[in-house]
């Protein structure tokens, strides 16, 4: 079946070789140290591999930690807002490129054209949900691009035995509990990213 995604030479042009990852994360300023620490490690990770961030465009919470990582190591990022979260506060002012789009749904259609792939890292209900769209769109063959969901510190591992009751339920399909991959480490996630999309 022919998936529906965009061209992404048509947005990168065919001489751009680096690839970029979508992150949906945290906005929250009031989480533990060590998922700050794994998130600065995972900007680092990404920027050394060679590939350019797309998120959010906040600069607030885990988003902002990626992005400044990032940046540090020598990547460039690109934030993609709404209009109604374009504010003083909220915004990031140091990403290379914002692109401001009408609703939340244009922004995410935005971050899903524009990204190779994808890494959740832990988040309250904006990431949640996400990473839930994302599942759903692989599930239904509008995107085949790799799906991370990065379980730094144990975060996610209610939300996983969750999913496997709804399989065992066979509310979810067996044949879909592989739609997304799950790591413990920022290298692992680097690691199955860099297998999954350079070959
Ligand atoms: P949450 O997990 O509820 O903190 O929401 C974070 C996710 O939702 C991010 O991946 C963003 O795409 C989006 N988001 C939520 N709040 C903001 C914000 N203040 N600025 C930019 N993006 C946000």
């Amino acid at each position: 079946m022919k998936p529906f995604d965009f061209d992404i030479p048509k947005f990168y042009g065919v001489n751009n070789t680096k690839l970029t990852i979508g992150v949906f994360c945290s906005s929250s300023e009031f989480i533990e140290e060590t998922y700050k620490i794994q998130t600065a490690l995972l900007g680092k990770l990404l920027a050394n591999n060679q590939y350019d961030l797309i998120h959010g465009g906040g600069k607030v919470g885990l988003m902002g930690i990626l992005a400044q990582s990032v940046q540090k190591h020598g990547g460039k990022v690109t934030g993609i807002l709404p209009e109604s979260l374009n504010l003083q506060g909220i915004a990031s002012e140091t990403d290379d490129e914002i692109i401001i789009t009408k609703d939340m749904s244009d922004r995410k259609n935005e971050i899903r054209k524009r990204s190779h792939g994808f890494i959740v890292l832990p988040g309250g209900y904006g990431t949640l949900e996400e990473f839930f769209e994302t599942i759903t769109l692989i599930q239904l063959n509008y995107t085949h691009k790799p799906l991370v969901l990065l379980n730094i510190n144990g975060y996610y591992d209610i939300l996983i035995d969750f999913i496997n009751t709804a399989i065992q339920k066979k509310f979810i399909l067996e044949e879909h509990r592989n739609l997304f991959h799950t790591c413990t480490s920022c290298e692992e996630a680097i690691d199955y990213l860099n297998k999954q999309l350079k070959i």
